[in-house]
């Protein structure tokens, strides 16, 4: 029988599955005691309340759970194993919120904004700007080599955690700079015309904020690679 209470979970309203990680033993080291469940939505007990968020779109939800019951066949990798199922699930969430192509599209809205603005006659724009299409190639260098490591049929390590800050950080950095080529239209809510119309710079300034937060905090992820990876005392 589950019963708890899950916060900011994406899409959860489109989802006919979700998975859950329940505590099922109290002793021990706190990581041996979870279980990870897989369970149909509308199992009896299940609620889902959208969340609206600052675009005003029901992209989140909270899920609630009642008294949930769930057979064992639904368990996936044995009672007690879930902490080892889900560090796997999180090293493939880090590869796909270490993709490059987050930062790419928000800098070709950039340079959108930015041509039509005549931003690229400002040599300290240029500079800002090449700064950062630089930081976008190095990060597809580095997904490109952990892709070819999965595309090999190896694991990756805790080290994929250098992705998700990289990219997380460099769309802020680059939706930081959106906010300034729009100058007085930086607090518009809505579309800045470009050539293609598609600069909105207010929303991917907001939009780019959470995310060092999801999958796991930035904060999080340098102790991960601190420990994990550079072998530094806990
Ligand atoms: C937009 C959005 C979408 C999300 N979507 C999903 C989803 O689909 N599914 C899902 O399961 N979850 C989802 N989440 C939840 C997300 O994974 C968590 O919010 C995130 O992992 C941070 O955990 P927390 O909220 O419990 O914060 P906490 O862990 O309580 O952290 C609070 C603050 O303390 C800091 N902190 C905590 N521990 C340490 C530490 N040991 N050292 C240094 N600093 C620390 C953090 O960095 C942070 O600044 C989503 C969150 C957001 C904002």
């Amino acid at each position: 029988m589950v019963n708890g209470h899950k916060l900011w979970t994406t899409l959860a309203m489109d989802a006919n599955m979700i998975f859950m990680l329940v505590r099922t033993q109290n002793t021990g080291k706190k990581q041996e005691g979870i279980t990870f469940l897989l369970v149909p939505l509308e199992t009896p007990g299940i609620t889902v309340r959208p969340i609206v968020n600052l675009g005003m779109h029901d992209e989140f939800a909270e899920v609630f759970f009642d008294n949930v019951r769930v057979p064992v066949a639904n368990v996936v990798g044995g009672e007690n194993n879930g902490w080892t199922i889900a560090k796997a699930l999180l090293g493939h969430e880090r590869i796909f919120i270490g993709s490059p192509k987050f930062a790419t599209l928000a800098m070709y809205r950039l340079k959108a904004l930015a041509e039509a603005v005549g931003l690229f006659a400002d040599p300290n724009f240029v500079a800002r700007y090449a700064a950062l299409k630089l930081d976008v190639e190095d990060l597809g260098a580095a997904y490109r080599r952990f892709v070819a490591v999965l595309k090999r049929g190896g694991h990756i390590g805790a080290e994929v955690s250098l992705l998700k800050i990289w990219n997380t950080e460099t769309q802020q950095r680059i939706t930081d700079l959106m906010l300034d080529a729009a100058g007085e239209n930086a607090g518009v809510w809505g579309s800045v015309a470009t050539a293609d119309g598609v600069a909105r710079p207010a929303g991917e300034f907001i939009g780019s904020r959470p995310t060092t937060i999801y999958g796991g905090s930035n904060e999080v992820q340098r102790n991960i690679l601190a420990k994990a990876v550079l072998g530094l005392p806990g």
